[in-house]
């Protein structure tokens, strides 16, 4: 293991992602309402938007080319050579301003990862984390500045919600990833961003039509978005019944990952609090409706902690309920958090748990806990400011099983 890397630190304010230089972000803005950028519009708003400027409506096409295929930083005006100079201050300030600043970066597992924290307009924290794997890069996104759903072994949710992203500003932070991977800013030379996972701060399904709308855009091709693979995307929801039923009828073929946590409902009551709302059995029912709609296995996240849920009774329990389920189980040792004293479970206990559930024919993997020296790790992120120290601790891969069953790597080792 390599220690940290602060690559980029600004405890006085946000930096510029392409100079590195500060910049004044506009603060006129009213809070909770970031500016309109080009992500959040259909390819026709967007030459609606040039149009209205007095502009050809295929300069917004141009414009989103620049954003989507060349993955041009709002910094790097003068690499659009073909938007007149005249028109472009004006299309860029109505399509493309600068929603996110970086405010701290730090790296490790020898520059693989990256985990970056960001400033929106009006003061807001998120972070995002860039992984890299010998066959993919994933990165993974907030969907909301902190978490109102409140679960106790979460950093995100101790923190409690500032306020839904934009669809932009989720977009950003993916187009980010995927500039950076093309410019070889991380080890392991050029790559391809391939996977976006839903697993950062926040709840997906809390911010329904932002993150949908995100969704679109980015599998749809340039110049109306990214043109990522709907395979390689996945949206992880703690369990928001009639948003999963929702997202079951959009026809977006990503995958589900459900945060059960445990099997029944005493505990979950505990573990995740909205669970006194929609139980287990509506939630595994609606994931189901999901699965079937899709034609995709949904991920069911399992955080083990120690003497809390990681028993073998609760693996058979589980092992009960997904039996037969075009499912597979992802248990994620627990990351320690500074609002919580639960542990992850003991090496020992987190074999027996995997091989109970194998022995009943469920198809398990355990993520591994890349990220954790950086709190980049699953439910670490909270988006602290800048030069405040928080508690860290030492990675140890407990086991590192491949998606073995062919699933989509994106559900396995992931971090948030
Ligand atoms: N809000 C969504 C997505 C973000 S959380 C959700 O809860 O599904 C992403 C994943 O990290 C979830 O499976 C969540 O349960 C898990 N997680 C949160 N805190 C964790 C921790 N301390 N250790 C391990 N996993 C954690
Ligand atoms: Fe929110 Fe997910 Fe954390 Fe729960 S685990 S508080 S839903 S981010």
């Amino acid at each position: 293991m390599t220690p940290m890397t602060v690559e980029s630190e600004s405890p006085d304010g946000p930096m510029s992602a392409g100079t590195g230089r500060p910049v004044r972000l506009s603060l006129t803005r009213r809070a909770g309402r970031p500016a309109r950028h080009l992500a959040d519009l259909s390819r026709d708003e967007r030459r609606q938007v040039a149009v209205s400027l007095g502009q050809p409506a295929f300069r917004a096409d141009q414009l989103s080319r620049h954003y989507f295929a060349r993955l041009v930083d709002a910094d790097e005006t003068e690499a659009m050579t073909d938007l007149p100079e005249g028109g472009r201050g004006p299309l860029l300030e109505a399509l493309l301003p600068r929603l996110l600043m970086p405010t701290r970066t730090l790296s490790c597992d020898d520059g693989l990862t990256r985990k970056i924290a960001w400033r929106t307009a009006d003061g807001a924290l998120l972070e995002s984390v860039i992984m890299r794997y010998p066959d993919r890069a994933t990165v993974c996104v907030s969907s909301q500045a902190g978490c109102g759903m409140g679960c106790p072994f979460c950093a995100t949710g101790q923190g409690g919600l500032t306020r839904n992203l934009s669809t932009a500003e989720i977009v950003e932070q993916v187009v980010h990833a995927a500039r950076v991977l093309r410019r070889r800013e991380l080890a392991g030379g050029e790559g391809r961003l391939s996977n976006v996972v839903f697993m950062g701060m926040g709840e997906p399904l809390a911010n329904y039509t932002a993150v949908t709308a995100a969704l679109r855009r980015l599998i749809a091709p340039p110049p109306e978005g990214l043109g990522l693979s709907a395979r390689g995307l996945t949206v992880s929801t703690v369990g928001l019944v009639p948003a999963m039923r929702r997202l079951a009828g959009e026809g977006l073929p990503v995958t589900l990952a459900v945060s059960l946590h445990a099997p029944d409902d005493e505990l979950r009551d505990e573990l995740v609090p909205i669970n006194t709302r929609w139980p287990v059995a509506e939630v595994l029912a609606a994931a189901w409706e999901y699965a079937e709609a899709s034609g995709r296995r949904v991920s069911i996240e399992y955080a083990l902690i120690d003497g809390v849920n990681d028993d073998v009774a609760r693996a058979d329990a589980l092992a009960t309920l997904l039996t037969g389920r075009l499912a597979h189980v992802n248990l994620i040792p627990l990351n320690p958090t500074d609002g919580s004293s639960w542990q992850a479970s003991a090496p020992a206990g987190q074999r027996a748990f995997v091989r109970r559930l194998r022995q009943r024919g469920i198809a398990t993997t355990v993520r591994d806990t890349r990220g954790r020296e950086i709190a980049a790790a699953c439910g670490q992120l909270a988006a602290e400011p800048a030069g405040r120290a928080r508690h860290v601790e030492s990675a140890t891969t407990v086991e590192a099983a491949g998606a073995a069953d062919g699933s989509p790597a994106h559900g396995n080792r992931v971090l948030r």
